[in-house]
């Protein structure tokens, strides 16, 4: 891959410029995450420019992103990092490179699951399988006990009235990217 080999696949694959980025931070000093995140945001898109896949999918970070798009509002080249990182997370898993955080997919999937099956996500069935595949049965307890309290998790789930299309979308989702792999 040539030198500015990763920005040109990224914008061919998302139409983010990441290559006019003035490393200015404003992204990285909004960012709610970032107290977490291994890779500032602003590093995340200099390692982009500077071609470096293999540190950026090892990174905590592409994984923490929590999709709010505070760094898109505060930049001034319109660089959406978010964008950047979801691409980013698709390229892991794709390459098969263990997640940072193996929590997160594993949150991802079962969310998608409940959506997927009913239409609309049933908290308690959702965080009932990220519990049982991650083994995290205890931790958080007292929250979900207060939040089933004051009514915020219902405990039956419900679907919505069109919800077969809704798996017709994840049945055309899951069609195009095949034929992305070329499946
Ligand atoms: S705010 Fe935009 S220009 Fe500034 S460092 Fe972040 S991505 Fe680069
Ligand atoms: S979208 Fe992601 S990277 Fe951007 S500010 Fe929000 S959490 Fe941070």
């Amino acid at each position: 891959m040539a030198a500015v080999g990763l920005a040109s696949l990224l914008f061919a694959e998302t139409g983010q410029v990441t290559t006019g980025c003035y490393n200015c931070m404003k992204c990285s000093s909004g960012c709610p995450v970032s107290f977490a995140a291994d890779l500032k945001t602003h590093e995340v898109i200099r390692l982009v420019n500077l071609n470096r896949l293999d540190k950026l999918l090892k990174s905590k970070t592409i994984w923490l992103c929590a999709f709010c798009k505070t760094c898109k509002q505060r930049c001034p080249n319109d660089i959406d990092a978010s964008v950047v990182m979801d691409w980013l997370k698709s390229k892991a898993l794709a390459d098969g490179i263990a997640p940072a955080l193996p929590n997160i997919p594993v949150m991802y999937q079962s969310f998608l699951q409940s959506v997927e099956k009913l239409g609309r996500v049933y908290e308690a069935g959702w965080i009932g399988t990220y519990k049982i595949k991650t083994k995290t049965f205890t931790q958080d307890i007292k929250l979900g006990l207060k939040m089933i309290k004051r009514r915020k998790i219902k405990l039956l789930p419900g679907r919505i009235r069109n919800y077969q299309e809704i798996r017709k979308i994840f049945a055309c989702a899951r069609k195009n990217d095949n034929i992305r792999k070329g499946l």
